[in-house]
């Protein structure tokens, strides 16, 4: 789960991170009192979506008045903020964040996450900070440190200074950066967090360092023993289909591709995604409907790739294990007919009860392509769009 950067930034409060101060407005005259409530010579309007690139793509800007943020409050506003995270048609803004304009000396960049191949949280952190890290890990791969956490020992100090060491720190500011590390672990730990980034981390004029920005992901897994974190879920800033399919406990992501999937298992999932690939087609989701799919979690999963707009035509690719195909067939039928299905359907059954279910599907009348292995219903779903 994601969440905007004025929440992280309450979190990163709560354990003790120094963040800027900063207020949420949901309005211009929200934002003109904020600033001045700041009362700081400079305030920041910083849109809230949750994507990072704001700054480039025109979401982060500075106010010299309370007029003025109120101005560009008003403008950042229902605005659709394109940005390299968005993807082309751009997040709409619907909250903007007020924040005390800071005299920057330096951007660094923090980021903790779960390093799977090592299996331990990992710190990293690099000299190179405000700017996009996937660059820097592509093109300077060393120019990121390391700081890899034992489970048992947690943060230590001396990691740290080791980092603070690698980034030119000198001074107060070493022992600052060690507290803001150890604090930020806290966090971490504490929410069950899956990636935290500061981006920029900064070092103030005066030494201080700061979290400029906030990017907290946490594990949904772990979630239901965060009751309080479920307050910040945004659900205007979710994939409307993908909050859906959490009703129903389905695996759903939405793609950018046309042709819609449903699958049980998310190995076979990722294979058919593949597969329509390598035939030249495009996949519209990922969707695992798992093993055990009662008739109403089917019907559910087809309406969910149908209303996606994109989708033109739409492949069923199940094995049935625990999951009788007969099951399966019921439905699709049901979906499909409650739907006036109208694009062409695919649908390639295997395992459990697949004679039953075909079938079912035979004598359905509705205008179903079969296809006898993957290849083959992939290769029908490609030729069916053309
Ligand atoms: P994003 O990563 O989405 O572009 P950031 O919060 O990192 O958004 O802001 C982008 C840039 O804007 C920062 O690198 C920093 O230079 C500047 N900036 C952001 N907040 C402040 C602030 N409170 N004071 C001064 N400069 C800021
Ligand atoms: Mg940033």
């Amino acid at each position: 789960m994601k969440i905007h950067e004025y929440q992280g930034k309450e979190l990163f409060r709560k354990y003790g991170v120094p963040t800027p101060s900063g207020i949420l407005a949901l309005s211009p005259d929200e934002a003109e009192a904020a600033a001045k409530k700041l009362a700081t010579p400079v305030v920041v309007v910083k849109a809230q979506i949750h994507a990072g690139g704001r700054g480039k793509g025109g979401g982060v800007k500075l106010a010299k008045s309370p007029a003025e943020a109120k101005e560009l409050t008003r403008q950042m506003l229902g605005m659709q903020l394109k940005t390299i995270q968005t993807g082309p048609e751009g997040q709409k803004v619907h909250k903007v964040y007020i924040e005390q304009g800071l005299d920057i000396g330096k951007e660094l960049y923090l980021g903790v996450t779960l390093d799977r191949a090592t299996s331990r949280i990992t710190f990293m952190a690099s000299t190179e900070g405000g700017v996009e890290i996937e660059e820097v890990a592509e093109k300077h791969p060393e120019k990121i440190l390391r700081a890899v956490v034992d489970p048992a020992i947690g943060f230590a100090d001396f990691q740290g200074r080791e980092l603070a060491f690698g980034l030119g720190l000198t001074g107060p500011t070493v022992n600052k950066f060690v507290q803001f590390c150890s604090a930020l672990y806290q966090m971490y730990v504490g929410t069950d967090a899956s990636l935290v980034e500061v981006n920029p981390l900064v070092i103030l004029k005066d030494g201080g360092v700061v979290a400029l920005d906030a990017k907290v992901n946490f594990d949904e897994n772990a979630l239901y023993r965060h009751k309080e974190l479920l307050e910040y879920r945004d659900l205007a800033e979710e994939e409307p289909r993908e909050t859906q399919a959490k009703e129903f406990d389905l695996a759903y992501i939405a793609l950018d591709g046309n042709i819609g999937c449903m699958v049980n298992g998310a190995g076979l999932a990722m294979a058919t995604m593949d597969t329509i690939k390598l035939v030249g087609g495009a996949p519209a989701n990922f969707l695992d409907v798992g093993g055990g799919a009662s008739k109403e979690k089917v019907t559910a999963a087809f309406k969910l790739i149908l209303a996606d707009p994109q989708v033109k035509a739409v492949l069923v690719n199940i094995f049935g294990g625990i999951m009788k195909c007969d099951v399966i067939a019921e439905g699709i039928i049901a979906a499909a007919k409650e739907v006036q299905l109208k694009i062409p359907l695919v649908v390639r059954l295997e395992g459990t009860n697949v004679e039953q279910g075909k079938e079912l599907l035979r004598n359905s009348g509705l205008a179903i392509t079969p296809a006898d292995n993957l290849r083959q219903a992939a290769e029908k779903a490609v030729a069916a769009i053309k």
